[in-house]
């Protein structure tokens, strides 16, 4: 018995149940070559395109932004940032209508291209030089979001870090009318075999198997051609049958491996990702050009010119319906999608978005509106039909009764909303809108249930914590009282007042007193009387003897000058005005000795006149060091000399 290995490498597929085998209706488009659309007048890019949240807005109104250039930050793992597809002007950051069945508004860039289309700088990575993080990181900054409809982040999906066993790429476009990826295999393979490449250095798969259904022969030959050359790569044509593009059913054909409810494709070793999330992944890394177009098919009855056309992020479907040809038809509609999982579209002006693959206008003949719903008949087609293996009609059921306990049992989470049952039904039953609405409701209650939870979470933690303070409180008076009963039993009270009075003394005591600037200045002030008095003093005693006044004076000087100078930072003004007082007293009574002296010295010299001159050195003992002296007295014995020697003449 070979190996489930084995068995793939050979070529072996398998079934899954249900399906049915609509009209494909591909021909208006799939052998037709991609059109280019002109550059719109608007560009009305949403911020969020993808299974998780928005990144925060980086430009602002009026900006002028880059081709390739982030509009939106990547700044968690389930963001995915948009990018501006043309250089321009950002004109507007408010709500509009959402590419999605709700319709509801949502935040949405409004870009006006300038028509320069100038790209930002741009750094392509090399793929054997790079580690996985940066091509992780490349990646996610890129925006790249599965493009087969789902829209999950692609750089969650390639850094899985459990083993691999396949890496399934989805070139199935089971849906009818739709041919963007048969014309993007057709026109890039070789593209997409390299990011294929680049997914196998991320995740290293044991094997690659490409699935593609066997009316799009052309691209099936592409692909195998771009492949021959890696080994363990597999191109393998799936039998015609919708819907074989879905993820459990594309396993199931090509592994013969189901994934249980509720589980991932990873919990079974499978990673699976759509062909454009393959070429764009090739493109992010050897070109770093982020996601700013696909390709769309643009087809129906209403259209002169039905063709795929490479259009921008942010395109307003009605530029497609323009370029093509669009011919209104009253009462007529646009699908986004395709006929089995598509939705009117309320307005035109709806953006293309990185999920958008179909916009179908088709006549009223070649898609009429329902008939009137009518009861179910228990015939069991829908069951037949769905390739989940759900029982559609119990289904309908219960979203009628609103159970959503009986929804969980019978699995309503598992439905992938292919619209198989609603396609067999012969009451006309719209299945898929009931299921839709119900899922819808579930997921509003479960998120209830949740805020719910939390409140109460948060109200019981709050009753905890205001009951553990009483506690502690209740706990800590009891203690105080316990204590203040036991010192009055013992009669301790007053003497614990007491030592504790002492204490505090004793502490203040074992304190230096803080010197303050003013007791300093008040010591300083005392120094400098106590140096007047000492000065008043000396003076005295210089007066008592005249010959010391001078010297007595200059040291007063000094002694009043020096600590003035030196101290005037510290000093008060008026103590530095009471030591000038003094020092020019000191200098008036030293001048007054000075006149003293003179007038003695006069008095001297007169006597001299008079008198020998030993008597003269007797009387004045400083007249021999005293040059005047000694001039005067030895002119004065000059003069009796002359006297003498005149009185000898004669
Ligand atoms: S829409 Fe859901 S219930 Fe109906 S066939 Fe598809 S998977 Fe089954
Ligand atoms: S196919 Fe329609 S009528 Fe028949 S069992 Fe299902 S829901 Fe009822």
């Amino acid at each position: 018995m070979p190996s489930l290995f084995q068995q793939i490498q050979a070529g072996k597929l398998w079934d899954f149940h249900g399906g049915v085998h609509p009209p494909t209706r591909k021909a208006q488009t799939a052998q037709k070559p991609i059109g280019v659309l002109p550059l719109p007048d608007r560009l009305y890019i949403p911020l969020r395109q993808h299974i998780g949240v928005a990144g925060h807005v980086l430009v602002s109104k009026g900006q002028r932004v880059l081709k390739g250039q982030p509009l939106t930050s990547a700044d968690n793992s389930m963001a995915v940032p948009v990018h501006a597809p043309t250089s321009g002007t950002v004109m507007a950051i408010a709500e509009h209508t959402s590419a999605h069945p709700s319709a509801l508004p949502e935040i949405t860039i409004t870009l006006v291209p300038d028509g320069l289309d100038e790209w930002r700088s741009r750094y392509p990575l090399n793929l054997a030089t790079s580690d996985k993080l940066s091509l992780l990181e490349r990646i996610q900054e890129s925006g790249i979001a599965g493009m087969g409809g789902a829209g999950f982040p692609a750089h969650l999906k390639a850094g899985l870090t459990q083993p691999v066993d396949y890496l399934i790429i989805n070139a199935v476009e089971c849906e009818p009318y739709i041919t963007a990826d048969d014309a993007l295999i057709q026109e890039g393979a070789i593209t997409i075999v390299k990011g294929i490449d680049i997914l196998c250095k991320l995740l290293n798969p044991k094997a690659v198997l490409i699935g593609i259904e066997d009316d799009k022969p052309i691209a099936s030959a592409a692909l195998k051609a771009a492949c021959s050359q890696r080994e363990h790569y597999y191109v393998r044509d799936v039998p015609t049958k919708y819907p074989s593009g879905g993820e459990k059913q594309l396993i199931q054909l090509l592994t013969n491996k189901e994934v249980p409810a509720g589980r991932r494709p990873i919990d079974i070793g499978i990673v699976m990702l759509n062909v454009g999330t393959a070429f764009a992944v090739a493109q992010a890394v050897l070109d770093d050009q982020p996601l700013l177009s696909r390709i769309v098919t643009v087809t129906g009855e209403t259209l002169s010119q039905p063709q795929n056309v490479l259009a921008l992020i942010g395109t307003p479907v009605s530029d497609l319906l323009t370029f093509c040809g669009y011919q209104q038809q009253t009462a007529g509609k646009v699908i986004m999608g395709g006929p089995m999982m598509g939705f009117t579209l309320p307005d035109l002006t709806v953006p293309i978005i990185k999920t958008t693959n179909c916009i179908l206008a088709p006549s009223q003949y070649e898609l009429p509106q329902p008939g009137n719903e009518l009861d179910c008949i228990r015939c069991s087609a829908c069951a037949d039909a769905c390739p989940a293996s759900l029982l559609p009609q119990q289904l309908l059921w219960y979203s009628k009764a609103k159970d959503p306990a009986k929804l969980d049992e019978y699995n309503l989470f598992d439905c992938i909303e292919c619209g198989a049952c609603a396609y067999v039904c012969p009451s006309e039953i719209p299945l898929v809108q009931y299921y839709r609405v119900a899922k819808a409701e579930i997921r509003e209650q479960q998120r209830e249930a949740v805020k719910a939870e939390q409140a109460k979470a948060r109200f019981e933690a709050r009753n905890a914590r205001l009951e553990r303070e009483k506690q502690q409180r209740m706990a800590r008076n009891q203690q105080l009282a316990q204590a203040r009963e036991q010192a009055q039993k013992t009669g301790s009270n007053s003497n614990a007042v007491a030592d504790a009075l002492a204490r505090i003394k004793a502490k203040k005591a074992e304190q230096p007193a803080p010197a303050t600037n003013r007791e300093q200045v008040l010591a300083e002030r005392e120094a400098k009387k106590q140096q007047a008095r000492e000065y008043q003093a000396a003076k005295a005693a210089a007066n008592q003897q005249p010959d010391s006044v001078s010297e007595t004076a200059k040291q007063e000087q000094a002694v009043s000058s020096e600590p003035t100078v030196n101290e005037s930072a510290t000093v008060e003004p008026a103590n530095a005005k009471s030591a000038a007082v003094a020092a020019a007293i000191a200098r008036a009574k030293a001048k007054k000795a000075a006149q003293a002296q003179a007038e003695q010295q006069e008095t001297i010299v007169e006597a001299e006149q008079t008198k020998q001159p030993e008597a003269i050195e007797q009387s004045s003992p400083q007249a021999a060091t005293d040059p005047r002296k000694a001039a005067i007295a030895a002119a004065i014995a000059r003069a009796k000399a002359k006297k003498q020697a005149d009185s000898e003449k004669s």
